[in-house]
């Protein structure tokens, strides 16, 4: 396809946006890692190349807001046309190193949800499964003995298949078990990264730098498989160990995984609310309109590797509430 025609192509979907912009939907926009070039163990994180150019579409043809104000204005019925937040997950440095300086560069603002018990060298168990497999040099993964399977992980591919797989056969367990099978994995590698996720130090600057930061648990536990107590000592070390650190308010909270009756229940929204927060976010793909739970807004990932896909997705979530 020639630039031509994907310019004149991507200017008749920018079109559409713009005439489905009366409707005051919000868009909330999910991402995780910013990778510094693609990686076959994540082929579903963006890198840095491709989050550049999908920064430059947002700034050019949409209205992207701090959290904060975006639900203000829906409250008050003043969202303007094409209205965006920008949101992550976990706390990954290379939302510092590679996300940061773009949003800088395109004066877009983000929000920023943030796992405390893994700041300084933490690393999340399904990173440890990913990192794990990834130096392996043999063909094969058995973790029959520990109630799994034997995985093929003899080419790139299916080294990540295999992760893919392990992760989602344990994601529900509870935290120690899951714990178990990752650390098993991890003990197999020769080396384990230690510094995926911010520092303190990584933090500060980001906030510093007028990004939101948000609370997203101290272990990033899925909550459905949590006691009451439990997961408010979760939602509530997390919020002080992060108001501690940035003296600041942290005013927004986004469920760990986040798919409602699966990832957290319906009665734990109300121990969200109890510790203190305005809003919380959860990963049910849609748009937010006046109406919505504030306790669960929707949120979703627009993820292509060309710009017409990026913006079609958002096109079809706007106007049919799917991807
Ligand atoms: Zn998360």
């Amino acid at each position: 396809m020639t630039q031509a025609l994907i310019l004149k192509l991507l200017r008749l979907v920018c079109t559409s946006v713009s005439g489905l912009g009366r409707q005051k939907k919000l868009f909330i926009l999910i991402y995780h890692q910013v990778m510094d070039q693609p990686d076959f163990m994540r082929p579903w994180e963006i890198d840095k190349a491709a989050f550049s150019w999908q920064m430059a579409l947002l700034a050019k043809y949409f209205n992207v807001l701090p959290l904060h104000d975006a639900l203000e204005n829906i409250a008050n019925d003043s969202l303007p046309s094409r209205a965006i937040c920008i949101t992550f997950d976990d706390g990954y440095a290379n939302n510092v190193t590679n996300a940061l300086p773009i949003l800088m560069v395109h004066k877009l603002p983000a929000i920023f949800f943030i796992a405390s018990g893994y700041l300084d060298g933490g690393r999340m168990w399904n990173d440890s499964v990913i990192e794990g497999i990834r130096t392996l040099t043999t063909p094969t993964l058995d973790l029959t003995a520990m109630g799994l399977t034997s995985y093929d992980i003899g080419t790139p591919d299916k080294k990540a298949d295999a992760a893919v797989e392990i992760i989602r056969q344990i994601k529900h367990l509870q935290p120690d078990v899951r714990s178990k099978y990752a650390d098993h994995i991890a003990s197999l590698a020769k080396t384990m990264p230690d510094d995926l996720m911010m520092s303190s130090e990584q933090l500060v600057q980001l906030h510093a730098s007028g990004m939101e930061i948000g609370g997203h648990t101290v272990t990033h536990p899925i909550l459905a498989t949590l006691t009451p107590d439990a997961v408010k000592q979760e939602v509530i070390d997390n919020k002080i160990a992060l108001e501690t650190l940035l003296n600041t308010s942290i005013r927004y909270f986004a469920y760990p995984n986040g798919k409602p009756d699966q990832d957290y229940l319906q009665d734990q929204v109300s121990i969200i609310k109890a510790c203190g927060y305005d809003a919380a976010l959860s990963t049910q793909a849609g748009v937010t309109q006046k109406y919505q739970d504030r306790w669960q807004l929707s949120r979703f990932t627009p993820w292509d590797n060309n710009p017409i896909r990026f913006m079609l997705r958002i096109v079809m979530m706007y106007a049919f509430n799917r991807l």
